[in-house]
This record gives C-alpha cells, structure tokens and sequence, in this order.
C-alpha cells in the first residue's frame, strides 16, 4: 500500500515520465516481456505472424495469441497503423477477432495481437483432409458472411483469397489479413490504387488489372477466386497462379517476359477465358463462380444473394 501511495504520488508529480494508467488498466495492451514467443506461423508480403504465449503469472497458464509484425523492409507503417485500426472496429463471427496490440521503442514499433486460430489458412488446412463438397460450402457461405458484415461497414478487403481465410474448427472459418482493406467513403463506389506494388494479380477483377478500380464487385470475383480455390482443395497443381500461367504461355509461346504476363492476363479475361470448373464442383456452384467472374462489375452478384443461394444448394 506504501508503494503504492508512493508510486501515484511520484507520477503525479511527473506525469511525462509516468506510465499512463492505461498501460496498466487496458487489457488490449499486451506487455512484450511477458510475449513468449512459441513458432513461426506463416508470412505474406508485408506481415509476418507469430504464435506466442502470453503469460503474466509465468508460469504456463498464460493464453496463445497470434502477433502480426510489420516486415521491418517495407516501411508502410501509415497502411499499418490503418490495418489495425481497421480489425479492431470489426466484430463478427467470420473476422478474426482483434485482441490487442504490443507497443516497443516508445510507441514506433506496434504489434497486432489477434486471436490464434489453431490450424491455419485454407491453404494449410484443405490439402490435409478429405473434406466432401457440403463442407466445402458451409466454408464458402460463412466467408461471404464475413464478406457481407465488411461490404455493410463500407470496407473493401481487395485480398479475398485462401490464404487469407483461417480455420478455427472442422466447422468455422474466419477472414483474416486486412492488409489492402480500404474504406469507400458513401457515395463512391470504386478505391483507385496509387501505389503499385506486389498484387495478387490472379485474384484480381478485370477492371481492378486494367484500370486499377476496386469496388464491392471486384471483392465478389476474388471470391469467386476463392470460391474455386476451396473447391481444388487448395490443390497447389491447381492454383490460380499455376493455371493462369499455363493458359498464358499456351497463348505466348515462349511465354511473355515480367510485364507483360499482366497485359496478357487482361487479353485472356476479355476473350473470356477462366479457371476450369473444378473437378467435383456441382452445377449450381459452377455458376455461382461464372457470375462472380462476369466481366461487367454490375452483373456479378452482392454477397447477400450468394448466402442464400449457398443455404439453398446445401439444403
Ligand atoms: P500478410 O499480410 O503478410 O499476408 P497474413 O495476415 O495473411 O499476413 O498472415 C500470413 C499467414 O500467417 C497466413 O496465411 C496464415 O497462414 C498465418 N496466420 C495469420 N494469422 C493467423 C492467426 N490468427 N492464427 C493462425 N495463423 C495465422
Ligand atoms: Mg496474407
């Protein structure tokens, strides 16, 4: 009590060189010295994850937490800052759930601290299991539930893709990766990219390679993307990229250099040329992909409809 009384009375008196109370109080402040950290959990281009275990008493009892750092190369720290910002307004069942965030360096260095989803991406868990077609489409339909939460807070995610959907269960997936989300202010119906960097250029609409437009449509083919990507089973011979390229060099011979694959890639998409309908995939579904893929962005569907058109094929 002593210390205690003496401690308030020392921050009162230099409130600059006092932690804030909320650095004590707020529980999405996770302290880094008490972050152990377990394995590697997987990178994309601009975040890197981590499990660690978060453990105040020390001894063991603590909770597993996934920590997102930003790639010390790339120095997108304002994109960062969003992306987080971005996870913690959202709440729903199909969004990883933001937990908190780890400062170090003063402030300069910021964590995501997100909830640990035990058995990773799509990409990791569907090659591993068997799963049957009903399963499959329980996995689409909650996807464009989360889908359709973010599309109601105006957000596009612009990175819809297997890779960035985690598995909490046999019976629950959830979206993660809020790495490109952007906000389209009301009104507006397109986000038109400035800065050119990596993209997943195979997951991407027409309008989105050619003119760099993205909207609540262009998430809608990516979900189509996805959609195709769940139904191979994440097969990697099967890939998006891996089948792209085989119809791009079948097109070039030789196969166009750096550059120009893109330019090639638009040409495919406007003679409407796309990814084969998976093996097992029923009828209903093929279609579903086909609209997703419509080369008009008004013509594809709303994530609304897509729910309950996967309701009904699954009942
Ligand atoms: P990036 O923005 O760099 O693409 P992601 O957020 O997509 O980073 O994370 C990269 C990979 O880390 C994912 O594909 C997934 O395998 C793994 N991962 C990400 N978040 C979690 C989590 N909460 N629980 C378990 N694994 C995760
Ligand atoms: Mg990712």
């Amino acid at each position: 009590h002593i210390v205690l009384r003496k401690l308030k009375e020392i921050m009162l008196k230099n409130p600059d060189i006092s932690p804030s109370e909320t650095l004590y109080k707020d529980p999405s402040m996770y302290h880094k010295r008490y972050l152990k950290k377990m394995r590697d959990l997987g990178e994309g281009h601009f975040g890197k994850v981590t499990l660690y275990l978060y453990d105040p008493n020390n001894d063991g009892t603590g909770e597993q937490v996934a920590v997102k750092a930003l790639k010390q190369e790339n120095g997108h720290v304002e994109s960062w800052m969003k992306e987080i910002e971005i996870l913690k307004s959202l709440d729903h069942i199909n969004i990883v759930k933001y937990k908190g965030c780890c400062t170090e360096l003063g402030g300069q260095v910021v964590q995501l601290i997100m909830e640990y989803l035990p058995l990773g991406s799509l990409r990791e868990y569907l090659p591993k299991r068997k799963l049957g077609v009903p399963q499959c489409l329980m996995f689409a339909q909650q996807i464009c539930q989360g889908m359709e939460y973010l599309h109601s807070k105006r957000y596009i995610h612009r990175d819809l893709a297997a890779r960035n959907v985690l598995v909490e269960n046999d019976n629950l997936v959830k979206i993660g990766d809020f790495g490109l989300t952007k906000y389209i202010p009301e009104g507006d119906i397109y986000y038109r990219v400035r800065e050119h960097g990596d993209s997943p250029v195979y997951w991407y609409a027409i309008e989105c390679l050619k003119e760099s437009k993205f909207s609540f449509s262009s998430d809608i083919w990516s979900f189509g993307v996805t959609l195709y990507e769940i139904l191979t089973r994440c097969d990697h011979r099967q890939s998006p990229p891996i089948r792209f390229c085989d119809m791009i060099e079948a097109s070039v011979p030789g196969g166009p250099s750096g550059q120009m694959t893109v330019v090639v890639l638009i040409k495919l998409l406007e003679r409407n040329l796309r990814l084969p309908c998976p093996k097992d995939c029923p009828n209903e579904v093929k279609i579903i992909m086909e609209q997703c893929w419509a080369a008009e962005p008004a013509q594809r569907p709303l994530f609304r409809s897509l729910i309950e058109r996967f309701e009904a094929i699954r009942r």
